[in-house]
């Protein structure tokens, strides 16, 4: 998009320094993220967006086709916007065997998966050799499946059950099949907000931390934002540039994802009066990722979590990636997510080419799928 051509869309002034700054690739600044949260102009915004996602990665938006599964719903920490969490004694509770899991990924509608993404809760029951015998029977069965698991703060607190370094446990993992790990776990790294909605959860330099350390071992891994809760904008902006700030060092966070934090059944949309996230505030979401992640590939349009309409619109204002099929996704469900618990590969290309947008199949490191 031409210099001119891109300023004409820019209705805020106070934007258009910002505007001279991303056509010239010039790394916007604190300041320069709280107006992005602080304009009203979301076309001008989303303008500049499309413009950094139209030189990375043209019309092309990306998809995967992608499994979820949970290994264990048990969760000994007590994030209060989870509603996926059972503690020991609940009927809901449940923690899968690999030969549990085997039977799962047998069934004919995962033939197809190339990602499996699994997170799941805290269960001090399970330990190391529980992971090395599940990623074991599962390449050995499904050898071309991607193994993406564990949160940052799942991998930190499954190496201290099982009484060895975060190290030793990561290398175990990786010897047994991990291949690379989702981004979740981040929320918000602000401490006081972090305090009151996931009081508990490790901080944010141990999630920091061991993503560097995943990076430092070639294990790459994605990174998230929980939004739309009690946080701030400065909050988020602190936030985002923490995680460009890794990324500088180290180069391995393939992917953003914005998530959006859904209000049913959890005690922070009890305890506090917080409305759904907007059409407004999702779309900003994308936009002010794309702006001020400049050195992170792909961000993505999370449509569990957005609704697959706005997903579809995403694509205009940074978005390059609409996620996957993803075949059973519980967590962001039993929060009051309304949006199917999977797409077919013929729907997601649908939401992609009846935008203007080119569909490109990719497997979990984005190469490109024959
Ligand atoms: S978000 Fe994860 S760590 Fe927090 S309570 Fe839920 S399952 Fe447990």
């Amino acid at each position: 998009m031409p210099a001119l051509h891109l300023q004409r869309y820019i209705r805020d002034e106070r934007l258009l320094p910002l505007a001279d700054k991303v056509l010239h690739g010039e790394r916007l600044t604190f300041e320069d993220g709280l107006l992005l949260y602080e304009s009203p102009d979301l076309s001008g915004i989303g303008a500049m967006a499309h413009h950094s996602r139209l030189q990375r990665h043209g019309r092309k938006t990306y998809y995967v086709q992608s499994r979820r599964l949970s290994y264990t719903n048990i969760c000994h920490t007590h994030c209060q916007f989870c509603a996926f969490q059972a503690k020991p004694g609940d009927p809901r509770a449940y923690a899968l065997s690999a030969e549990d899991a085997l039977r799962e990924l047998s069934k004919p509608e995962n033939a197809k998966v190339q990602e499996l993404h699994m997170t799941s809760g805290h269960n001090p029951k399970l330990r190391i050799e529980y992971f090395e015998d599940l990623f074991r029977k599962i390449k050995a069965a499904f050898p071309k499946i991607h193994l993406k698991v564990f949160t940052m703060v799942e991998m930190d607190y499954y190496a201290r059950v099982s009484g060895i370094s975060v190290e030793a446990f990561l290398d175990r993992c990786v010897a047994a099949g991990l291949e690379s790990c989702p981004g979740g776990g981040a929320e918000i790294f602000d401490p006081e907000i972090r305090e009151k909605i996931c009081i508990g959860k490790k901080d944010a330099d141990t999630w920091l931390r061991v993503a560097e350390l995943c990076h430092s071992k070639g294990v790459p891994t994605n990174c998230t934002m929980l939004y739309g809760h009690i946080e701030e904008a400065r909050h988020r902006v602190d936030h985002l540039l923490k995680l460009r700030a890794l990324q500088d060092r180290t180069g391995g966070f393939l992917a953003y994802i914005p998530l959006a934090y859904q209000i049913e059944d959890n005690e922070l949309g009890k305890t506090y009066e917080i409305l759904e996230t907007t059409g407004v505030q999702d779309l900003r979401e994308i936009a002010v990722a794309r702006l001020l992640l400049d050195n992170i590939p792909h961000i993505k349009a999370y449509w569990v979590m957005i609704t697959e309409g706005l997903a579809q619109i995403a694509q205009n204002y940074g978005a390059n990636d609409l996620d996957g099929t993803i075949i059973e996704e519980e967590i962001a469900h039993q929060a009051g997510a309304k949006t199917p618990q999977h797409l077919t590969k013929a729907h997601l290309e649908r939401l992609i080419r009846e935008a203007g947008f080119e569909p490109v199949e990719r497997d979990n490191l984005y190469h490109t799928m024959a």
